[in-house]
């Protein structure tokens, strides 16, 4: 007999109520399913390198700790992480930030969380185009924002001026730009960026530049940082940087955040009371990141060049499936509205019977606000490359 006391369910926060669990989970159990049952499993669903951290970033990681730098650092880093970021803008970018403008971060993800939690107020509304990282709109949500969303299928995902005048409303407070994006792999134009946050700096709108993504982008396709804008356009703007990518740093959780005094300061704030300061020893191993060789980056991106054309050529050959050329991040992001016949109606159906039945994992476009795609990354060896390809095109014409 059970005579433990009824008990009431736990009363979750209206905050967090709101907010959605990760929509790439789903993908992620099947694949662990399957793994468990000792299947071999070709998974194009991460969303991180790969590679190793580089070896000298380790090495600085282990000096860190042998000497001693195993305590609190202030807030938002040791002085020695913002020179090394401060110097990284001016030799890169030709930009001089101030140390009161940088901030170090538990990873990009807590620059744009504290960036969002410190702007908004109930019923704010903030623009995002689509498709969208997952995280964006849960951030806005949690915060008592609202998402607005951008439709872009109509320029192939390039995000455009007009689009953004056509979603601007008296309540909207923020916008999120992300170039290179995740998922789309879309890259913004530099002018076209420009007039984007012209046109919030007339509207004195705020904009968060995500540039997780900034090293990894493919010519012609130009590198552009919001940090490059004239000083009068980045006012009301904030740059969530990453190393989690640039440098294969996943696992570090060490990132950052550069904008105006007074948003950095509320930054800071929230992060006192929340995580602290970034891992001291991480900040120690980003300093090298960022002075350091930088070969190992460069080694990436050929690496990402020469996966990324195999596979746009190897999409071609997919009955069903269309994609447009992704210019960045190391994503292609398909539409296989062509495919979606035989019983399967969704692209959330065509990622689930494509485990099953293929044991090859993609990530539905859906939960990226862009229903008929999916996402394929291609931060995995070429063998895996070549063989969950091959999987998917047997899965396509099976079901055509
Ligand atoms: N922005 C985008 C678009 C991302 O894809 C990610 C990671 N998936 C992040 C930010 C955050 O990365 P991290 O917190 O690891 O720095």
């Amino acid at each position: 007999m059970n005579t433990s006391p009824a008990m009431s369910p736990f009363p979750i926060s209206q905050n967090v109520t709101r907010m959605q669990s990760s929509a790439t989970l789903a993908a992620m159990q099947a694949a662990q399913a399957l793994r468990a049952a000792g299947k071999e499993v070709f998974d194009f669903g991460a969303g991180e390198p790969d590679f190793d951290t580089p070896d000298n970033i380790k090495r600085a990681a282990g000096e860190a700790m042998t000497c001693g730098k195993t305590k609190y650092t202030a807030t938002g880093g040791t002085s020695e992480f913002h020179q090394a970021l401060i110097e990284f803008y001016r030799s890169t970018f030709n930009i001089e930030y101030k140390p009161a403008e940088v901030m170090g971060t538990s990873g990009g993800k807590q620059a744009i969380f504290n960036a969002v939690v410190t702007l908004l107020d109930p019923g704010d509304e903030v623009l995002i185009p689509k498709p969208y990282w997952v995280t964006f709109p849960e951030i806005v949500v949690f915060a008592g924002g609202k998402p607005v969303y951008i439709e872009t299928e109509e320029t192939d995902f390039v995000l455009t001026a007009e689009q953004v005048e056509r979603a601007i409303t008296p309540r909207t407070k923020l916008i999120i730009l992300n170039s290179p994006s995740n998922p789309s792999g879309r890259v913004l134009p530099p002018d076209e960026f420009r007039r984007i946050v012209e046109l919030a700096s007339e509207h004195g709108l705020y904009v968060i530049s995500d540039e997780c993504y900034l090293r990894f982008v493919y010519p012609p396709a130009e590198v552009f940082s919001a940090a490059t804008l004239a000083p009068e356009l980045r006012s009301q703007l904030c740059i969530a940087g990453s190393f989690s990518k640039t440098y294969a740093m996943t696992g570090w959780r060490m990132g950052y955040a550069l904008g105006p005094v007074d948003w950095i300061r509320a930054m800071l704030k929230v992060q006192g009371h929340s995580t602290s300061n970034p891992n001291s020893i991480a900040q120690s191993a980003a300093v090298e990141a960022l002075r350091g060789p930088q070969e190992s980056v460069g080694t990436m991106l050929a690496e990402y060049t020469r996966r990324r054309g195999w596979l746009l050529d190897a999409l071609k050959e997919i009955p069903g499936v269309k994609c447009f050329q992704p210019e960045g991040a190391f994503y292609a992001f398909p539409d296989v509205r062509g495919c979606l016949k035989n019983g399967i109606k969704t692209s959330a159906e065509f990622s689930q019977r494509l485990i099953e039945e293929e044991h090859t994992v993609v990530t539905d476009g859906a939960g990226f606000g862009a229903e008929g795609y999916v996402r394929i990354s291609y931060a995995t060896s070429m063998a895996q490359l070549q063989e969950g390809i091959a999987r998917i095109k047997r899965f396509a014409e099976k079901h055509s």
